[in-house]
């Protein structure tokens, strides 16, 4: 981290905001389409989706990467949505990613529906690590989240990342009080017998719905105490760093459980990341209620250092934290599954 001013002209200079953050990961979401209905996130009947016309081509998409990494100082790149196994060239672009210099690391947030069929592709791409969406393992509590009766085909995706050698896979789960809450520490065994590494995340006002309330969400103070009933949780000694998820040793260690508590214990003062849209627009925070459009600049002729300063520019009014608590906190106007999770 540099507390140096920096210049939207410095070409070395990468993406530093006004409280000396850095930002080094990069979230792209390649679609904001999915094919659950996971009810924290979206309601039954979908979103109106980004016109076709709307959404960056692949080419483009690989473009902004390019220029994040070679100019900016990216150095993770993570493709999420929206469900980006849905994006038909989800592989390319992978594979293009992987072939930048300095080679960023390449992941996938994943809902895992239809990775049986992709994951070697993907893996032979250069795919490095994914994390897969999974609240419940029982079949009739997947489909009353997610709408859909698809428990066994997430299943075989993580499988078959595994067996592809795509790893270490993370399992994302929120929890819904009265729905799935007490199934968490059954979802940790499940994923300690696989090696999978588990991380549950507090529920955020990020629905399309805007249902989310402090009340019903599960705090990491709760999780601790519903694994703790079966589990030993004890703090894991590697430090954090901007890592959201605190991990700690289950049962003495080596297995460890994740717990991201953005609303409880939120971790905006070590955050690195940026986001890019479908739509090509820059969100400096999944909270950002404004953001920059690179899509424009793209259209419109613009040269890698003409985005690059505007990238930057976006960067710089990051604000210190996503202020949930504050009493004039609004929602974004886009939800999760537009912004990119
Ligand atoms: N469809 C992919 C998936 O589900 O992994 C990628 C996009 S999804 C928006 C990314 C992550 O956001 C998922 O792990 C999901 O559980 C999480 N998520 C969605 N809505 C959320 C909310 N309101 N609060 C916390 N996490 C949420
Ligand atoms: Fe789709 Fe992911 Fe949202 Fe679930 S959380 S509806 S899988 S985008």
């Amino acid at each position: 981290m540099t507390s140096e001013p920096t210049t939207v002209h410095d070409e070395r200079a990468g993406l530093v905001d006004g409280f000396g953050r850095v930002a080094t990961d990069l979230r792209v979401s390649l679609t904001d389409r999915c094919n659950l209905r996971c009810n924290y996130c979206m309601p039954a009947e979908g979103l109106d989706w980004l016109p076709t016309d709307q959404t960056l081509t692949d080419d483009e998409v690989v473009r902004l990467v390019r220029i994040g990494v070679e100019m900016l100082g990216i150095r993770e790149v993570r493709f999420t949505g929206g469900e980006p196994l849905l994006r038909r060239g989800l592989t390319d672009i992978v594979r293009r990613t992987t072939q930048l210099d300095p080679r960023p690391e390449v992941s996938l947030t994943t809902n895992a529906l239809g990775l049986a069929r992709t994951a070697p592709a993907l893996a032979e791409a250069g795919l490095d690590r994914i994390n897969a969406s999974l609240d419940t393992v029982r079949a009739d509590t997947f489909a009353q989240i997610t709408r859909r009766d698809r428990l066994h085909d997430v299943i075989a995706g993580l499988e078959a990342a595994d067996a592809a050698g795509i790893g270490p896979i993370k399992v994302n789960a929120v929890l819904l009080r009265g729905v799935n809450e007490d199934q968490a520490p059954e979802l940790l065994q499940w994923c300690l017998d696989r090696d999978y590494q588990l991380r549950i995340i507090e529920q955020m006002p990020l629905d399309a719905q805007h249902d989310w309330s402090r009340e019903a969400m599960v705090t990491a103070a709760e999780i601790f105490e519903i694994l703790g009933r079966h589990f030993e949780l004890t703090p894991d000694p590697e430090h954090r760093g901007s890592a959201p998820a605190e991990t700690f040793l289950v049962d003495g260690g080596p297995a460890t459980v994740g717990v991201i508590a953005s609303v409880t214990r939120p971790f905006c003062g070590d955050c690195d990341r940026v986001r890019l849209t479908a739509d090509g627009q820059v969100r400096n925070c999944l909270f950002a209620r404004q953001e920059s459009d690179l899509r424009g600049a793209l259209r419109s002729g613009a040269s890698d250092e003409e985005i690059a300063d505007r990238w930057r520019l976006a960067m710089a009014s990051k604000r210190p934290g996503h202020g949930i608590d504050d009493v004039a906190f609004l929602q974004p106007t886009r939800p999760m599954s537009a912004i990119g999770g």
